[in-house]
């Protein structure tokens, strides 16, 4: 008897395997990896998947017959597997959770060989790249020691303070690998904020340039999907693009480029795989055998402590371009001034100060506040009622222009009362201070001063964005005042103060990366100052400035930093130490996910002993009429961490299959940030 061919197929579902069809002979010509067939699926549903793998082992079932093949060519290949696999098992997920975040929405149904895939051809200007600027003699050094480097070392990391042209680094070697006709993935950390980014490359590099964005419409995804697919023709083909951009279905990599490594958006919250592209992209790099350079004025602790360690090659770029000196920072003691009855509003008399000098001098200023809306609570003054989001343990923050009280955890929005609901009063007070207040604090100090305010609220609109930073930018702004947007990746010439606001909000944040994240964003923020032609002004506005963190910002002292950071890291095992795994059990009723938390963790420690914490409230315990719980694992980085995860994934899915606890979700957060 002639033997039956089968065809795993991956279809885009929580389901822990693949699953195998029958290939009935006339299609076994066609069949091949990585092409989009039809299958049934249950009783009576026809489902678009994915063949994994061909071959001739019959199942122990009896195996249904695959429909039909939609694709004349595959539309990925086996580097992109080998990726998803990793992802599947890293990130405890499924393949077909990692495929439902890869393919773009169209390849996900049946468009058959979708706007003519693969045959998309790239119209290329075959502009000269003229447009390279010579590198300064330091930014040459490197450039050299990276390329002779990367025959050694697959993964370097550049760290770089804020304009001192590592993007021009980037810039040489996209170069030198586009003249080959090869591809260069770039990875940027979120496109709508460095959209000056792109326009600086499209200047160099015309339209070999592709972006890849997920806010793009699903036609233009597809059509960088096909270009990608197909090939450079002749002149290499650069992708800018964010974290989704590490499953575009690249013909050969020869760079990974890894902007703002340190970044927390390269790492995706929800839903599975909650993978962060950085890692993946060494991950992308090493199946490719592309070398990676990452690079960041502010570098994670994580990639540091590689670097330290030699498993990375560290270089360093501690001079701005054109000898621009650091911007001088400045200490305004807040809680002293609150005291003495100096503070206006939220403002010190010497931010006040250097702001006003600023507009004398017509100059430029960014103030940051890390905080939207107008205030984070308001409160009843007679009986200290304060409202409450219904479906999430948080106070509503005020948004005064709107006159509402919004939920920044789930959208929830209401009217602001008049009188307080619970006792009638009508003093209701607002408590704290967000960049809407700023924004109105600020212009009846300074009323003549042009005022623009960058945050989620004020950049809903796709356009909002862009022309903020461009009216900026043309001098029509005199003050932007923004959240940590302000913070990324954008670059003015005419900006001589950075204020930061309230600097204790970010230190006191209940997490062990908050000096981390403290340090990074003071530090980002005060590189925005003084570019190009200006001396620079930072204001730092705390209440306690011996502070070691506010200290080491004002030093630029970043070895004392890693050290103390990487101290306090060891002594409680956290990161870069341990690698953390995050479950995060939920339910609508508060009894039955305390006890499916005290069961589980139970049950892990048993596995696991001395590597569960927990269970544990985080510190919004509901959000969108959800309970949580969190479990913290922590497991050592040795080679025994991929067994353990295998163990953990099986205890969580039986755990769930026995269906103690009805719909309970357990999510896995390997990695957490
Ligand atoms: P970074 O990426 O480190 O913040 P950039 O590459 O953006 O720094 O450089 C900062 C500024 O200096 C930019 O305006 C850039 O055009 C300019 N610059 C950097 N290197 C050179 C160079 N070799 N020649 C001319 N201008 C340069
Ligand atoms: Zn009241
Ligand atoms: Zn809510």
């Amino acid at each position: 008897m002639p033997r039956e061919t089968y065809a795993d197929v991956m279809l885009p579902l929580a389901l822990p395997e693949t699953l195998t069809y029958r290939l009935p002979p006339e299609f076994c010509e066609a069949a091949q990896p990585g092409k989009r067939v039809q299958v049934h699926l249950g009783k009576n549903k026809i489902i678009s998947g994915l063949i994994w793998r061909i071959h001739d082992t019959a199942p122990s079932f009896e195996a249904r017959d695959i429909i039909s093949i939609t694709d004349e060519y595959p539309i990925l290949d086996s580097h992109q597997f080998t990726l998803w696999e990793w992802i599947a098992g890293y990130y405890l997920c499924t393949p077909g959770e990692v495929m439902k975040a890869a393919l773009p929405a169209f390849l996900k149904v049946d468009h058959r060989d979708p706007k003519r895939i693969r045959k998309q051809q790239q119209v290329t200007d075959n502009q000269s790249p003229s447009a390279l600027v010579p590198l300064s003699q330091a930014q040459q050094q490197i450039f050299q020691n990276i390329v002779s480097g990367f025959s050694v070392t697959p993964v370097h990391l550049l760290h770089g303070i804020t304009s001192s042209g590592k993007t021009e680094i980037y810039i040489h070697l996209i170069h030198q690998q586009l003249e080959q006709n090869r591809q260069v993935l770039y990875l940027l950390p979120e496109i709508a904020l460095t959209t000056q980014i792109i326009v600086r490359m499209q200047n160099v590099f015309g339209n070999r340039v592709l972006v890849y964005h997920s806010r793009f419409t699903q036609v233009r995804r597809l059509k960088v999907w096909s270009q990608i697919l197909a090939g450079p023709d002749g002149s290499g083909q650069l992708i800018l693009g964010v974290r989704s951009s590490v499953f575009l279905p690249f013909r050969d990599i020869s760079l990974i480029i890894i902007d703002e490594e340190h970044e927390q958006s390269y790492k995706q919250q929800d839903p599975a795989p909650r993978y962060n592209a950085r890692d993946v992209a060494i991950i992308l790099g090493s199946i490719y055998k592309a070398p990676v350079l990452m690079g960041s004025a502010t570098p994670s602790v994580e990639s540091y402590q590689q670097a330290h360690q030699g498993k990375y090659q560290l270089h360093e770029l501690n001079e701005r371009f054109g000898g621009i000196g650091r911007p001088e920072i400045f200490l305004a003691d807040s809680r002293d001034a609150r005291k003495r009855k100096k503070m206006q509003g939220p403002f010190t008399p010497l931010m006040l100060r250097a702001i006003d000098e600023t507009l004398v001098k017509k100059e430029q200023a960014i103030l940051f506040q890390n905080r939207r809306g107008y205030s984070p609570y308001i409160e009843c003054q007679e009986c200290k009622w304060i409202p409450k989001c219904q479906y999430c343990d948080v106070s509503l923050t005020l948004h005064r222009s709107e006159s509402k009280l919004e939920c920044h955890y789930c959208g929830y929005a209401e009217r602001v009362p008049n009188r307080c609901p619970s006792c009638s009063s009508t003093g209701l007070s607002t408590r704290g201070t967000g960049t809407e207040r700023i924004e109105e604090d600020l212009q009846l100090l300074f009323p003549d001063a042009r005022l623009a305010r960058l945050d989620l609220d004020s950049t809903r609109s796709s356009s909002a964005f862009s022309r903020i930073i461009t009216d900026f930018e043309l001098g029509n702004t005199d003050i932007l005042i923004g959240t940590q947007m302000v913070s990324k990746g954008l670059d003015f010439s005419k900006v001589s103060l950075v204020g930061i606001l309230d600097a204790d909000q970010l230190l006191n944040y209940p997490d062990f990366r908050s000096y981390e994240r403290s340090f990074q964003l003071m530090t980002q923020v005060s590189g925005r100052a003084g570019r190009r032609d200006t001396q620079g002004m930072v204001v730092i506005q705390c209440s306690d400035p011996s502070h070691p963190v506010i200290q080491q910002v004002m030093d630029n002292n970043l070895v004392a930093y890693y050290q103390n950071e990487l101290k306090e890291r060891h002594q409680f095992g956290y990161p870069p130490f341990t690698r953390l795994i995050r479950l995060n059990i939920k339910h609508a009723d508060l009894k039955v996910v305390n006890e499916a938390a005290i069961d589980l963790a139970y049950q892990l420690k048993q596995a696991l002993p001395g590597k569960v914490m927990g269970p544990q409230s985080p510190v919004v315990s509901r959000i969108q009429g959800k309970h949580i719980q969190n479990i913290l694992i922590k497991l050592e980085r040795n080679p025994e961490l991929l067994i353990r995860k295998k163990a953990i994934a099986l205890l969580i899915k039986n755990f769930i299959e026995k269906r103690t606890y009805s719909s309970l979700v357990i999510q896995a957060d390997v990695d957490p940030l």
